[in-house]
């Protein structure tokens, strides 16, 4: 499988071994490397553009647009949702089969025209929008393990049926239009809260078969993290294995993965490139070549 992986740059802790910490990966004949934003690195024919006006009023309203571009974050804003946009383009058109997407700032805090919690554009939503424009895909899941409730993904999909969102957080189990909402408990092993989303996939992914699989993944509720809910850096390279295999499944291996919340730099470091290997079947390689 060809694996795209989506980078952006961003001042701060957190990303601050990227991209050196992947290498080894990204040498790979199957790993694609697109650039959205690196201010020292010379240009390249993997940058990534920017985003039009055009396309974020798809999902926000101008007043909102507007008041992200007072915040002093627009361009990283507008480059993390770009990522996301790109990566789900590329893997329409054939070019990737799956993707992970580096941001700054996230999608599921963010609404028709309001944002909050580090979110300002939302990438995944706005990406639904121009697969729907631009190829006339229709239905897409979003699977959101971000430790927080995202009512921006909610809000802007909530009259919209041809879009599964399962948001996994703190908050009770309801389901409205598509929308499902799964409690997970205050604390929770990693093994029980596989089993929690492995039964949305089964009993909603499943039978819903959508054209891509988007993946908010934040981790932000890994032990010692600012939403920690109990999981082990584990939980989330068991969960990339789990998804990557269902979206092989119930998305014909469509699966973007955006980097949501969490804050932690040596958990970035120890997670991200652990999780791409994963997607770009690194080590399956390396097991066939030792025998
Ligand atoms: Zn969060
Ligand atoms: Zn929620």
């Amino acid at each position: 499988m060809r694996t795209g992986i989506f980078f952006f740059y961003q001042e701060g802790e957190r990303l601050r071994d990227f991209p050196q910490a992947l290498k080894g990966i990204l040498e790979r004949e199957n790993v694609f490397f697109y650039d959205a934003f690196y201010p020292s690195k010379p240009t390249s024919s993997f940058d990534l553009e920017s985003v039009s006006h055009e396309i974020l009023y798809e999902v926000h309203s101008p007043g909102m647009v507007e008041e992200v571009r007072k915040m002093g974050i627009f361009e990283g804003a507008l480059l993390s949702a770009s990522g996301t946009i790109r990566a789900a383009e590329k893997i329409w058109t054939g070019e990737i089969d799956h993707a992970f997407v580096f941001t700054g700032y996230g999608d599921h805090h963010a609404g028709t025209d309001f944002f909050g919690g580090g979110c300002y554009f939302n990438g995944a939503a706005i990406a639904i929008q121009e697969l729907r424009k631009r190829f006339g895909a229709r239905r897409f899941a979003i699977i959101d393990t971000d430790a927080h409730h995202g009512e921006g993904t909610w809000e802007i999909f909530k009259a919209d049926p041809d879009v599964l969102y399962g948001c996994f957080c703190g908050y009770p189990s309801w389901e409205e239009n598509n929308k499902v909402n799964v409690n997970v408990p205050m604390k929770v092993k990693d093994g029980a809260y596989l089993d929690i989303v492995r039964e949305f996939l089964l009993s909603k992914a499943k039978p819903f078969q959508p054209e891509v699989l988007f993946w908010n993944w934040g981790y932000d509720g890994t032990q010692g993290e600012y939403g920690d809910i109990g999981l082990t850096p584990e939980a989330h390279i068991l969960l990339t294995r789990e998804l990557k295999e269902w979206a092989v499944e119930i998305s014909q291996g469509r699966l973007i993965t955006i980097l949501c919340g969490g804050s932690r730099r040596d958990l970035a470091h120890s997670l991200i490139p652990r999780m791409i290997a994963v997607l770009a079947e690194v080590h399956k390689d390396e097991k066939k070549i030792s025998k």
